[in-house]
């Protein structure tokens, strides 16, 4: 599963940093999933939960906010908003556009709770 070793990095990533911050616990995580990325965000949430038990993260909200698809056009360009299954440019309709955006996965932001 696909999302399974997404979810081993980005709990890596999170411990890492609340480790870093000599945090306590993991109290909300913030995801950037593009619509091109290929994770389905159920099967995402589903697989951190399995995850996160036992780590500093168990109680922690996931949260995953869905970004736009841009693609920039080689012929005029601009970068533009594109949808999943149509990344032709939008203002001059040409199919020499580049993805910028939408394919990514991006662990956003960490909130902590912190011993004082
Ligand atoms: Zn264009």
């Amino acid at each position: 599963m696909h999302e399974l070793s997404l979810c081993q990095d980005l709990l890596a990533q999170v411990t890492a940093i609340a480790q870093a911050h000599q945090a306590v616990q993991v109290v909300r995580i913030v995801v950037w999933v593009g619509p091109l990325s290929g994770v389905e965000p159920l099967l995402l949430k589903t697989a951190f939960a399995l995850l996160c038990v036992g780590s500093l993260a168990e109680q922690a909200e996931l949260v995953l906010e869905t970004r736009s698809v841009q693609v920039f056009c080689h012929d005029c360009a601009l970068l533009s908003e594109a949808t999943a299954n149509n990344l032709l440019c939008r203002s001059c309709g040409s199919g020499n556009t580049e993805l910028k955006a939408g394919a990514e996965l991006i662990l956003a932001r960490v909130e902590l709770t912190c011993v004082a």
